[in-house]
């Protein structure tokens, strides 16, 4: 049960705290934000970091399933023990309610649960602590800048400029939370064709987009870090728990590259 402690310090914005948080979002739902998370950390534990990952997706989440964690995640005292896949450990709202029930909260409901996913976890010596956010500048935004100011954004957009006008709304909350933004990842860029071409299935320019946007309003280079094909074995991996990074391919390729280049 989630009791709703709130007393615990959160480890991870104490000034000797060795763990980079990583907030990823993006301006609307279906573009890859989850998929690119769990690959992220899956790949990051691969790379022998230790890693966690927070589904602040509360409405919404999907994290569990990409992972494939099916396991409650089990208390002592008032401490929740994160369950753990593929080396990652993982914290959901999907470990608490019961399989299809909705998710009906309130923001400071969802402050709460946030709050405790980051201080009454056994969470450990982490490197890496990732958050997969909803989409867009909601409540949840809002909390994470509250809770953990010192995470840095990825921002996930398609290369579609429609997705790329609300990907960039996204990351110019940072603006206002003086949260950083590292950078902007490119998912669907492409479909690789037999005879070596690529099919722009949702047209091209948007990450490029949303990283020239965000550099200009931000004043720092924000990078474009990766351009990511459509793949059927991506989403394969994302629906069955086995995340395509342990697959090997050119999805699998870029999304290790940034993994690295995130903690590097
Ligand atoms: P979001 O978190 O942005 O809502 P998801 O990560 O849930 O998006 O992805 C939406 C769907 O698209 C999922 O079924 C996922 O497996 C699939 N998907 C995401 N990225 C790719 C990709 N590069 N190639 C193929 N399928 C993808």
């Amino acid at each position: 049960k989630l009791t709703g402690h709130t007393e615990r310090d959160i480890p991870f914005t104490k000034p000797d705290s060795l763990t980079r948080v990583f907030a990823i979002t993006s301006g609307k739902g279906g573009v890859g934000k989850s998929s690119v998370t769990a690959n992220l950390a899956a790949a990051m534990a691969k790379q022998g970091l230790k890693v966690g990952v927070v589904d602040a997706d509360i409405y919404g989440f999907s994290i569990p399933r990409m992972l494939g964690v099916d396991d409650p995640a089990q208390q002592i005292d008032s401490m929740i023990i994160p369950p753990v896949a593929h080396d990652v450990k993982v914290m959901s709202i999907g470990m608490f309610v019961p399989d299809g029930t909705p998710v009906v909260w309130r923001g400071p409901m969802l402050h709460r649960a946030l709050r405790q996913f980051l201080a009454d976890v056994y969470w450990g010596d982490l490197d890496a602590l990732l958050l997969d956010l909803p989409p867009g500048t909601g409540d949840v935004a809002i909390s994470i800048a509250q809770l953990l100011p010192n995470a840095e954004i990825v921002v996930v957009t398609t290369p579609q400029v429609a997705a790329a006008e609300v990907a960039e709304r996204a990351g110019s909350i940072a603006t206002q939370t003086k949260q950083k933004v590292v950078g902007v990842i490119e998912n669907m860029s492409y479909l690789q064709q037999e005879d070596g071409s690529k099919l722009e299935l949702f047209g091209s320019g948007g990450g490029q987009q949303v990283s020239d946007r965000l550099s200009e309003m931000l004043e720092y280079k924000v990078p474009l870090l990766a351009q990511i094909p459509i793949d059927m074995s991506l989403r394969e991996g994302s629906d069955g728990g086995n995340p395509v990074v342990l697959q090997g391919g050119e999805a699998a390729m870029q999304l290790e590259a940034v993994a690295a280049a995130l903690t590097k």
